[in-house]
């Protein structure tokens, strides 16, 4: 089966979870499968331009797939958590939600200034979460070189938020 194929039967629709009317992306079926996990790292990787100086990922899930294609490049991993989960010195960055707004950090020493990093998350929606994850890219110094999703939300057009950063975004599917 070709991946896309592959990763839409894996994936579930949970209806109105965390809240009525959304229908969340269940990616979790994904790692049952290691065989599948391995060609998903794999097509991120054939699909870079160039080789990135690090992989940034956002809490929680683009922890997970990030983290697999930061070590298999063999270069740096930096964690992009929600406000007061770092435990060093942080940079942070507040943005605003549908409704109210949020704040995300990540360590002071994550990145070197000049470097060019991935993005990465599970999922692009709003895009609202990867533009203030490209936001702390740049106040450290580093250059967004682009952003990589296993799953985009296209009618939600979260692409138009993060093109002030990169206009290089993947999505190995898309909804
Ligand atoms: P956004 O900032 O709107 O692009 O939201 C992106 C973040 O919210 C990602 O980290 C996703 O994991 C999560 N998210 C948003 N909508 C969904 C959804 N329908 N299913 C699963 N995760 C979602």
């Amino acid at each position: 089966m070709n991946l896309q194929d592959a990763i839409k039967q894996a994936i579930r629709d949970i209806p109105d979870f965390p809240k009525p009317g959304i229908i969340f992306k269940d990616i979790t079926p994904l790692f049952y499968d290691q065989k599948l996990c391995t060609r998903i790292v794999d097509e991120f990787i054939a699909r870079l331009d160039k080789k990135p100086d690090a992989i940034v990922g956002i809490e929680s899930r683009g922890l997970l797939f990030g983290f697999l294609l930061a070590n298999k490049l063999d270069i740096p991993f930096v964690l992009v958590r929600k406000a007061g989960k770092l435990p060093y010195k942080t940079i942070s960055h507040e943005y605003d939600l549908e409704y109210g707004s949020a704040k995300i950090e990540m360590h002071e020493d994550a990145l070197q200034k000049g470097w060019n990093v991935i993005i990465h998350d599970d999922l692009l929606a709003t895009g609202g979460t990867a533009e203030a994850a490209g936001n702390l890219v740049k106040k450290l110094g580093a250059n967004v070189l682009g952003f990589n999703f296993v799953i985009g939300l296209d009618f939600l057009y979260g692409e138009k938020k993060l093109i002030n950063h990169s206009n290089n975004i993947t999505c190995l599917v898309h909804f």
